[in-house]
């Protein structure tokens, strides 16, 4: 088979899972050439995820690092890619067959010498790490200045994506939405074709839809497509969409071309139920992880600096409240903390992880 694209590394050997359209308006050949926007639209379980990887097989290099808290990246280990990369949370130590490099020493020459670059949530020991692990990756791709052929970005529940940047920034919904289109505008500009999948058109603004090359439907059940392309009823049966069985889409490109397709399922594709750290016997171990302070949490830093306050200082809760700008029922609520966590285990974690030198000490409440 002649193919219109160029394959590197394992993929020049392995058989790459096909993807067949049949146009009902037009006709177009997928350019898999240029850094191209994928959009999926469907059910759970509709094979979003599978058609994310059938299509991410035909670039030179995956990069697969927002996934779901099911650990569904760590699929890639048994495909026929054999250059792997693992990132990992600094604080996590892992063991396992795969080259691992922690995001703090991942460089961008690293990163573009492997052709399929991964993390998973479990490789983090908090949201917040995962979080930032994801700001750092999003830096290195801005350093891809020039390429020949473009990287692929694998985003599997883009409200995750979404609610990352929340995480991070304290950003609005609104904001974080915006931000996560300038996102994808500014990956195509460094050569980054991207597969975003959604369960819902309101999940996915109109603004987001008009960025997608390829929107992909899948199925879709009672909800129907959205208003603005019902047009594609036209050429397409509405009820092809519910019980669309998880190989089968309908597509509709940036050209206004129509096709139903379907795809050879990724036999590497995870199982539900699957356990795939178990099964590829990775193993992540974690270190104390110092908690950083937001808006919403107090960190190890701030509870220390309460309880110092509070201790050695003498002051009462309301003045240690002003100083470190909570309510003194935050204040409280800490110190309370810091003594259960003494009779408990005899020590307060969160004094300890920044050695505050109070770890041990009782905090006797006399003063309000
Ligand atoms: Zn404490």
């Amino acid at each position: 088979m002649v193919l219109n694209y160029k394959v590197i590394g394992s993929r020049e050997t392995c058989e790459i899972p096909e993807i067949r359209i049949d146009w009902k308006r037009g006709w177009e050949k997928i350019d898999w050439n240029k850094a191209k926007h994928h959009l999926c639209v469907g059910q759970r379980d509709s094979g979003k995820s599978a058609l994310g990887e059938t299509i991410a097989m035909h670039y030179p290099q995956i990069i697969d690092i927002y996934g779901s808290s099911d650990q569904e990246g760590l699929a890639w280990c048994r495909s026929p890619i054999e250059e792997i990369l693992l990132v990992v949370g600094d604080n996590c130590d892992l063991n396992a067959s795969w080259n691992v490099t922690k995001i703090g020493d991942l460089t961008f020459t690293e990163m573009n010498s492997y052709e399929c670059v991964l993390t998973v949530p479990g490789f983090y020991s908090t949201d917040h790490e995962l979080w930032n692990a994801l700001e750092t990756f999003t830096g290195l791709f801005k350093k891809r200045i020039r390429f020949n052929n473009p990287s692929f970005l694998l985003i599997r529940e883009a409200s995750n994506f979404l609610y990352s940047r929340i995480g991070t920034k304290g950003d609005t919904g609104k904001d974080a939405k915006r931000e996560f289109i300038r996102f994808q505008r500014e990956m195509r500009h460094f050569g980054y074709s991207l597969f975003v999948d959604s369960i819902r058109w309101t999940s996915i603004d109109r603004e987001m839809r008009d960025l997608a090359d390829y929107t992909y439907l899948k199925d879709l059940s009672y909800v129907g497509v959205s208003k603005d392309i019902s047009f594609i009823y036209k050429y397409v049966h509405p009820r092809s969409f519910a019980g669309l069985g998880p190989q089968y889409f309908a597509i509709l490109t940036s050209k206004a071309n129509i096709g139903l397709g379907d795809f050879d399922y990724p036999q590497f594709h995870k199982i539900p139920g699957e356990d795939l750290m178990q099964q590829f016997d990775i193993r992540p171990e974690f270190g104390d992880v110092i908690e950083l302070s937001d808006s919403q949490t107090v960190g190890d830093a701030e509870h220390a600096e309460m309880m110092k306050l509070y201790i050695e200082d003498e002051l009462s809760m309301q003045r240690v409240a002003a100083i470190v700008n909570r309510s003194s029922g935050t204040v409280m609520g800490h110190i309370n903390r810091h003594n259960m966590g003494i009779a408990r285990k005899k020590v307060c974690m969160k004094c300890k992880r920044v050695n505050s030198g109070f770890e041990t000490t009782w905090i006797d409440k006399k003063r309000r």
